[in-house]
Order: structure tokens, then C-alpha cells, then sequence
């Protein structure tokens, strides 16, 4: 039963193996206890009796394994239960993950050599619950004592940073319900753009670095490398999305392809891969739970997390406010940029934008509003293979005094003074 725009306290009996799903309001947040029994959100089991609180428009389910029952108190866009979900399929493979990683354990104490343990990466189209069953597997494993590394490859709409960004972070407990995955240290590189159409080749090239610092990272990290990873990916899936896809599977080594709710994805992949190193690609059910979002809510959840980034879920960080001189910043844009001239060129030949080459960009007031990266690159011809330390925002650009102000997460001085800048902007709301 579906009821909408229900207020006030009240209590629902959860069934073994049924969850209630649950959309907070668009403008209040939502109170909700465990009463009695066991239940977890996305993997992440809820603390007996303590009053937890859930921002405005978080989506998510509270599952019982066992029979649970909940307090609610405040304001739902809808909440209601369903006894029918796919979580004994993810459970499933979970344990089959699981069952992995201590054989890669055992293995790597008796050999010098280190062995690994389950990569696997999560792909399907939009909204068929990619992240959630990402989030599932990692806080499953956490809560097994094991460091799975988080890898995530969707620019739109990621869990770790601000989108435009493919990022990795080890999960070393299980994800929290309503902060999400830490902040603390992820390694973060930026693409500047919410989708990888703007530069295809970019998108790979930062795949396989980001893909060739986690293979040294985990070289000589026995556990980490027992973990192995969640990948999640982005939901396009057709004709370059395709192909993007089976570069990260390349790229990343992974041996587990999940494969959400498509039939012809699934069958796309088991015969593309049947020749190569054993991968084994396993079909899964799309939760009936999984909310769509179109372009608009999309575009918006972008902005709020951008938001999230300077100023915390619920405004807990307080961002500085700096100003520097134009120059004190160097900005540079990847790919792209002024071509040469046609008439610099042999005849005949048609003036190729290198997609990744590395264009200075004078400060204008173009840069309004944009959202910038600071690369940890020592030179601007590392920008590309260089991770990034954060993110400004362009708050004011003085064109006479040459002056330009921005919104940083702390005060002081930028670790780096070579910013990258791509089409990412926000309007402040
Ligand atoms: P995309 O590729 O478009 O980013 P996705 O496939 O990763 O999407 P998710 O982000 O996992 O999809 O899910 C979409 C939304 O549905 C999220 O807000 C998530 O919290 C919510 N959701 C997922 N599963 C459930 C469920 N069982 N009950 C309620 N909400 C759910």
C-alpha cells in the first residue's frame, strides 16, 4: 500500500525478507528507529532503538532479513513495503565474493606473491540500481572485516566526489545510511564534464590511471588486493557507453561482470569476454524499488552534491571564501581548445583537436560559476596523469582589477596552483 505525504509518528511491521521503501519530503527531513528486530539500509545494518535522520528527498529501503519494526516520524513523499526484492540473489553473490577473497587470502600467506582477490564491476542501464548494489557488496564486505576499494566510473552521478570525476576509495566499514561513503582521502581524477561524450578519449586515459595507481598501490598490500574492488559504472551501455564499458573491464582487470536487469547487455558481454582471461559475467534482477530519475531531478542531483562538497549534507563545513590574482592561478583545459589553422596545415589535411592535449586558459569571465580542480601536478604536462586534491568555485572574476574570487573548503593556500577546468559549473542556490 502506497501511502503519499503521510506525517506524524508511526510504526510498520516488517516481514522477513521485505524492506520498506521509503522517498523523505522534498523540504523536511525524516526521523526513523529500529524498534525491534534487525534490519539494514543498502547493507549497512541500523543500530537498535537510536533515532537516525535522513535529509530532505534521500531515497532508500529498510530491509529485514529477519522481521523487524520501524519508527517513522515526520514527513514522506511516499513510503511503503514490498516483500518481493532481488536481495537474496545479491546475497547470494556476495557470499560467492566472499568465498574468493578468502581463498586469495589463504593463498597470498602461503606464496610470497599476493593473490588476488574479486574484482567486480556493476554495470546496467540508468536507474537499475548500480550504486545501491555497489554499496551493498561493500558495506557486506566491510562489515566481514574486509577493505574492498571502491571504484567509481560514473561522471553523472557519483557516490565518492563531486560528478565530473571517476574516483577510488578503500571502504573500511560499512557505508553509513545517511553520510554516505567519507570524504577523508579518495584518489580523484577529474574530467570535467558529466558526460564522457565531451571527450571519449580523456574518459579512457583518466580510467587507466586511475587504474594504474591502484595496481601500485595494491602491490604489496596483501589485504587490499584480497578485497579486491567494486567498480560501478555509468548507465550507458549502447554504442560508445558499450565500448567504454569493456575498456573499464579491460582497464580495471575485472573477473566479475554484474549485470542488471538486461537480458541483451548480459549476453553482449558473456560473448564478447569468453575468449579472454575467466570472467564470469552474472545476470541479476533490477529491484522493483529503484526510483527513476529523469534529466531534471539528474541535473539537480548533481547540484546538491556539488553543494555537499562546500558546505556538508546539512551545513556542517564551513567553506572560505579567498581571492587571489589572476596571477597566482594557472587554468588549464584538456583537449580541445584553438586548432591550427587550416592554412598552417599541409593541404589536404584536415586540423585534428588532440583530445588530450593540455591548453592554458586565460582567466574571463567565461570562468563565472565554473567549477574548478586543483591538480596535484607538479608541471601542466602532469595534469592529466596527476590526481586531484579538491575543488574550487568561481565566485567573481574582477576583470579590472584582475582579481578572482572563489569558495574553497578551507582557508589559506591551494595545494596546488594549476586548476583544471572543464564544463562543470554550479549556480549557488
Ligand atoms: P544511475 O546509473 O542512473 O546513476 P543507478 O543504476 O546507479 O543509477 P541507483 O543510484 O542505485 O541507480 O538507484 C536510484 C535511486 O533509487 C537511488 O536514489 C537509490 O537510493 C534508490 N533505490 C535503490 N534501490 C531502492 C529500493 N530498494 N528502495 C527504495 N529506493 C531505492
Amino acid at each position: 500500500s502506497t501511502s503519499a505525504s503521510s506525517s506524524s509518528i508511526k510504526q510498520v511491521k516488517l516481514d522477513k525478507e521485505s524492506e520498506l521503501r521509503i522517498e523523505v519530503a522534498n523540504d523536511t527531513s525524516l526521523r526513523l528507529r529500529l524498534l525491534n528486530g534487525t534490519a539494514e539500509i543498502f547493507g549497512t545494518e541500523l543500530p537498535p532503538q537510536i533515532w537516525l535522520t535522513f535529509p530532505p528527498r534521500l531515497k532508500f529501503a529498510v530491509f529485514t532479513w529477519h522481521g523487524a519494526t520501524i519508527e517513522m516520524d515526520g514527513t514522506t513523499e511516499t513510503d511503503y513495503t514490498a516483500d518481493e526484492t532481488p536481495m537474496i540473489s545479491y546475497v547470494n553473490v556476495h557470499a560467492v565474493l566472499d568465498g574468493r577473497r578468502n581463498r586469495a587470502k589463504a593463498s597470498s600467506s602461503d606464496e610470497s606473491k599476493s593473490s588476488q582477490g574479486p574484482r567486480v564491476i556493476v554495470v546496467g542501464p540508468t536507474d537499475s540500481g548500480k550504486s545501491t548494489l555497489s554499496r551493498m557488496l561493500l558495506s557486506w564486505a566491510a562489515k566481514q572485516g574486509w577493505k574492498p576499494t571502491f571504484v567509481d566510473l560514473d561522471i553523472g552521478q557519483g557516490s565518492i566526489t563531486i560528478p565530473g570525476c571517476i574516483a577510488a576509495t578503500p571502504i573500511e566499514m560499512p557505508i553509513d545510511p545517511v553520510e554516505g561513503i567519507p570524504l577523508e582521502m579518495p584518489l580523484v581524477y577529474f574530467y570535467g564534464h558529466t558526460t564522457p561524450s565531451n571527450n571519449v578519449e580523456l574518459y579512457k586515459v583518466l580510467v587507466k590511471e586511475l587504474a594504474g595507481m591502484l595496481e601500485r598501490q595494491f602491490t604489496g598490500n596483501a589485504e587490499s588486493q584480497a578485497a579486491g574492488m567494486v567498480i560501478n559504472t555509468m548507465g550507458w551501455i549502447e554504442g560508445v557507453g558499450y565500448d567504454l564499458l569493456l575498456h573499464a573491464i579491460h582497464t580495471l582487470k575485472a573477473n566479475v561482470v554484474l549485470v542488471l536487469g538486461q537480458e541483451k547487455l548480459c549476453s553482449m558481454l558473456k560473448d564478447v569476454l569468453k575468449n579472454g582471461p575467466k570472467v564470469d559475467v552474472v545476470k541479476l534482477q533490477r529491484s522493483g524499488g529503484v526510483v527513476s530519475r529523469n534529466a531534471k531531478v539528474r541535473q539537480k542531483s548533481r547540484s546538491y552534491r556539488i553543494r555537499e562538497y562546500f558546505y556538508g549534507l546539512v551545513n556542517d563545513l564551513s567553506p572560505h571564501s579567498n581571492i587571489a590574482n589572476f596571477s597566482d592561478l594557472f587554468v588549464y583545459r584538456v583537449g580541445g581548445g584553438p586548432q591550427a589553422p587550416r592554412s598552417a596545415l599541409p593541404i589536404g589535411a584536415e586540423p585534428a583537436a588532440d583530445p588530450t592535449r593540455i591548453v592554458p586558459v586565460n582567466i574571463s569571465l567565461d570562468l563565472h560559476h565554473s567549477v574548478l580542480a586543483v591538480s596535484f601536478a607538479k608541471e601542466p604536462d602532469e595534469i592529466i596523469s596527476s590526481n586531484v586534491a579538491g575543488f574550487i568555485y568561481i565566485t567573481d572574476i574582477d576583470m579590472l582589477r584582475k582579481k578572482i574570487t572563489y569558495l574553497a573548503p578551507s582557508a589559506g593556500e591551494l595545494p596546488s596552483k594549476y586548476l583544471i577546468v572543464g564544463s562543470l559549473t554550479w549556480l549557488e542556490t
